[in-house]
């Protein structure tokens, strides 16, 4: 006889367990059925962690030889790659199987193996033991996303997506990455940082496409000195496999070497939603033209019984938007009446500097014919800027309603802009306005404190830059 459980949840990355965990708290029978042995899904198995610890070694590198401008000297870093893996796994290790222990305290149920709906109440779990059959009453599809991958490539190791990026097999002479995306340009700070000559090709006229172009021009700027080259509007023609090389023609309108030779390729031309396999059609979920799975704003699929969170239920295709759509779809078969509807989320490029940036984008405002007012307020006015010698293009910006002052949106480029973006992020959900951020008293010296100067900035009082209004603010003058 089949298994029944109140819950299942398919796929165990920051989505799916956050999901699994509060049903557990919140007293659903629920169960996790995943593949591998301990939850962590993409995030933590090839992704945010495993990208983040390599990219704080990259840091160190950095911040090492940036010592040398104020009279610190520690010489050319020795890099044992064994052991750079070794702890990066470690670190992986650790909170995967953290995770693990985890779903056992709260007993949530892990199925290993992998799913497919038979029907709208029924999956097939697959594992090393054979097929078995579970019924459900809700389930929740959290099974992420994949590298998008190029047919016409040839086959070769040498060929990489970013899972194989992250694996540090060796630190190759010369690297193309293939996609001025996030991840491409994160993985080729990594790879710069610790000896490889790094060429970038994108086929955008600028990196980071789609992001707001003030923040791209100081990583650019930087990634200029550190990577051999930025091939930007440039596509990869052909790749042709000679012995331990890759042969890479590329085309496009300014590319003064069409053909150079590489030692790897890591493609990090984007990333596809994970259904195929997934028994969809033996159900009423659907998905959308771009292959996500079609949910409303509750989380729920075309199938009442079915929710899809996360990756798989499209875009932004970030860790903490999906494990909040899983709090939320679980609140929801719990029988609250929660929705997913963000003013603002996140997003962050872990490079040097690094952006990031929330809510309303200047691009965004455009396309919405949204009237906002900008003010930024540059680190070069920050005393604790000039005090990490880390300011060259750095910034605070905030989007502004004119009208009454509220906080739209607003973006850091430079040390730290990652852990500060949620202030900001904080302020549009609190619908504060520039006056409360100027208000409230930051702790010097900070960089935190640019946020609040941008506040000034707008109300025309910023104490370190001098920048007067035109007009009285509307905030000030109780409009
Ligand atoms: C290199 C890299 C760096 C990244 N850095 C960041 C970052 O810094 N910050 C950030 O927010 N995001 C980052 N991301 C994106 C982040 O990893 C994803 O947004 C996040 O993992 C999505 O979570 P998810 O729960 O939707 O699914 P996933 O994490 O993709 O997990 C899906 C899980 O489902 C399992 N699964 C799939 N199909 C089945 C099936 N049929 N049966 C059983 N199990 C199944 C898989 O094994 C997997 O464990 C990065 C991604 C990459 C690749």
């Amino acid at each position: 006889m089949a298994e029944r459980t109140q819950l299942v949840v398919i796929g165990g990355g920051p989505g799916g367990y956050a999901a699994a965990f509060l049903a557990a708290d919140l007293g659903i029978e629920t169960t996790l059925v995943e593949r591998r042995a301990n939850p962590g899904g993409v995030c933590l198995y090839e992704g945010c962690i495993p990208s983040k610890a390599l990219l704080h070694a990259a840091a160190v590198i950095h911040e090492a030889k940036h010592a040398e401008s104020f009279g610190l000297s520690f010489g050319a870093p020795k890099i044992d790659v064994d052991r750079l893996r070794a702890w990066k796994n470690e670190v992986v290790e650790k909170l995967t199987g953290g995770l693990g222990g985890l779903a056992k305290s709260r007993k949530v149920r892990h199925l290993r193996g992998e799913a497919r709906f038979k029907d709208a109440s029924t999956l097939l779990v697959k594992s090393d033991a054979g097929e078995s059959e579970l019924q459900f009453d809700h389930a929740i599809i959290a099974t992420g996303s994949q590298p998008v991958r190029f047919g016409h490539f040839p086959q070769s190791d040498r060929i990489m997506d970013s899972t194989g990026a992250l694996e540090l097999r060796d630190i190759p002479k010369r690297l193309l990455v293939l996609g001025g995306g996030y991840i491409g340009l994160e993985m080729s700070s990594v790879y710069a940082a610790l000896g490889s000559e790094v060429v970038v090709c994108e086929m955008a006229d600028q990196l980071l496409p789609g992001t707001d172009q003030d923040l791209v021009r100081p990583l650019h700027d930087r990634l200029k000195t550190q990577l051999s080259q930025i091939l930007l509007g440039t596509k990869v023609a052909e790749i042709k496999v000679d012995g331990q090389k890759l042969q890479v023609r590329f085309e496009g309108l300014n590319v003064e070497q069409p053909t150079q030779s590489f030692d790897r390729i890591l493609v990090s031309a984007g990333r596809k939603p994970v259904t195929d396999g997934l028994g969809l059609e033996n159900t009423a979920v659907r998905v959308t033209e771009r292959g996500f799975i079609h949910t409303d704003e509750q989380c729920r699929t075309t199938e009442r019984a079915i929710f899809a969170i996360g990756d798989v239920a499209g875009q932004p295709m970030l860790a903490h938007k999906a494990s909040h759509e899983g709090r939320v779809a679980v609140e929801v078969i719990h029988g609250g009446k929660s929705v997913f509807e963000p003013l603002a989320i996140p997003a962050v490029v872990f490079t040097d500097p690094e952006i990031a940036y929330t809510g309303l984008t200047e691009n965004r405002a455009r396309e919405l014919d949204r009237k906002v007012e900008v003010v930024r307020f540059p680190w070069a006015a920050s005393g604790r800027a000039l005090t990490l010698g880390k300011i060259d293009g750095c910034f605070t910006k905030l989007l502004v309603d004119p009208d009454d002052g509220r906080i739209l949106g607003g973006a850091l480029v430079g040390p730290g802009a990652g852990e500060m973006i949620a202030e900001i992020t904080l302020a549009i959900e609190m619908g504060a306005n520039a006056e409360d951020l100027a208000l409230t008293i930051h702790p010097h010296p900070t960089l935190s404190e640019t946020i609040m100067e941008s506040a000034e900035v707008f109300l025309g009082h910023s104490t370190h830059i001098f920048r007067p209004r035109k007009a009285p603010s509307p905030a000030k003058s109780g409009a």
